[in-house]
């Protein structure tokens, strides 16, 4: 079959084959702790969901204005006023079907061919397949251990550029659990500023902070007019399927976001939409006992790993993820590198991890290992899993 060239250019999420992987060994009654996958274990909060079945009730099951309903981007421009200390207004927002388009439909809108995208190595990997989608050239900007995994800033600033026409930041990071410090924003912020880029703040973990407050590159002088702030009901409200999600922009590239969305999905459901509302709207008592579990589950998992031969973790401070170095435990075990260590995992210690390359590929210069560990996952399963890890690196000591 012949597909059109540009699907030469699109690339995946590595993390769905690994779960398709694991589906597939417990189907055939296989026991594996799967710490792979970064979609939280607890249900939607039951005001939300009921409140999407009031509005199945009401009849809320009608096309609506492609950029959202007019009450949901109000709320959404409310809590971004409020939470990113930056005045937003609901024509500055955009609603779609998960925060995943906004990244897609920002790339279409904004970047030419061969114009430079900067985006996060190691990071969530939709950013790079999407910049070599629209025919840009990926730059990696390395996220380094020895900055407790914020970027490495000498060298992102020497890659920004004029060419540069979006520097993608994510903080806090998905797979590494690093956050960005004020300073390290303020640097971003003022080279996008004398290069006249645009800047990408995926903030979907905005939430899921374990110390300290959150910080946006948006609260800088004059980076309104340039940042597309994505956020999105998915993690926050544990809401990842019902796909729902927001950004904040200036409100001519909201137009256009828009009519990307008239033209691939019409719109948002209304329903959805309305029970996003009450999440934003409502009590966020579920969420803080939700991100206080994540806590717990981050000093379990971070005191485990590093009690582990071979194993050195850097103690995330947001989102839901460790990313310890298992440069040592790959020696001692005898693999090559941290995909064989994940498929060694899987294979022999029953549990399931992200290998380094599942995030993009290796930085120059960049020869430690590592993998992803996700605390979607029970506290029990998530100590049972790490001990699975533990002993098998303990069998070849
Ligand atoms: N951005 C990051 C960093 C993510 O980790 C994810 C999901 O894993 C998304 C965006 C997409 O979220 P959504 O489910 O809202 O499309």
């Amino acid at each position: 079959m012949k597909f059109a060239q540009r699907m030469e250019n699109l690339g995946t999420e590595k993390a769905f084959e690994v779960l398709a992987e694991v589906q597939k060994l417990k189907a055939q009654g296989r026991d594996i702790v799967s710490l792979g996958i970064g979609d939280p274990d607890f249900d939607t909060p039951p005001h939300i969901r009921s409140a999407a079945a009031r509005s199945l009730e009401r009849g809320r099951t009608h096309y609506n204005p492609s950029a959202g309903i007019p009450e949901l981007r109000e709320a959404a421009a409310s809590y971004l006023t409020h939470t990113r200390g930056v005045i937003y207004s609901p024509d500055e927002i955009v609603i779609t079907p998960g925060a995943k388009p906004i990244l897609f439909f920002s790339a279409l809108a904004l970047v030419n061919p061969g114009d430079e995208v900067l985006y996060p190595n190691p990071g969530f990997p939709i950013y790079e397949s999407v910049i070599r989608f629209v025919g840009a050239r990926p730059v990696p900007m390395p996220l380094v251990e020895s900055r407790e995994f914020s970027i490495d800033l000498d060298r992102v600033m020497d890659s920004i550029n004029d060419r540069t026409k979006m520097i993608i930041l994510n903080s806090p990071n998905n797979p590494t659990g690093g956050v960005m410090c004020r300073d390290d924003l303020r640097a971003v912020a003022e080279a996008a500023g004398r290069h006249n880029s645009w800047v990408l703040a995926d903030e979907v973990y905005g939430e899921f902070l374990f110390e300290g407050s959150h910080e946006s590159i948006v609260q800088f002088d004059g980076m309104k007019e340039r940042t597309i702030l994505l956020d999105g009901h998915s993690k926050t409200f544990a809401m990842t399927g019902w796909r729902l999600g927001y950004a904040g922009m200036p409100a001519p590239l909201a137009q256009k976001i828009g009519q990307l969305v008239t033209n691939s999905v019409s719109c948002t459901a209304t329903f959805i939409q309305d029970a996003g509302l009450v999440a934003l709207t409502g009590d966020w008592e579920s969420v803080r006992s939700m991100i206080a579990e994540f806590k717990a589950r981050r000093d379990l998992a971070w005191e485990a790993l590093n009690e582990t031969p071979g194993i050195a973790c850097v103690k995330p401070r947001g989102a839901f993820y460790a990313w310890p170095n298992v440069t040592e435990a790959c020696r001692i075990l005898g693999v090559k590198n941290s995909e064989e260590f994940q498929d060694m995992m899987i294979s022999e210690g029953g549990v399931a991890v992200l290998s380094r390359s599942c995030f993009g590929p290796r930085n120059e210069g960049e020869t430690d290992d590592y993998v992803r560990i996700s605390f979607a996952t029970s506290r029990e399963l998530l100590a049972e899993g790490i001990r699975r890890m533990r002993s098998l690196i303990e069998k070849h000591l």
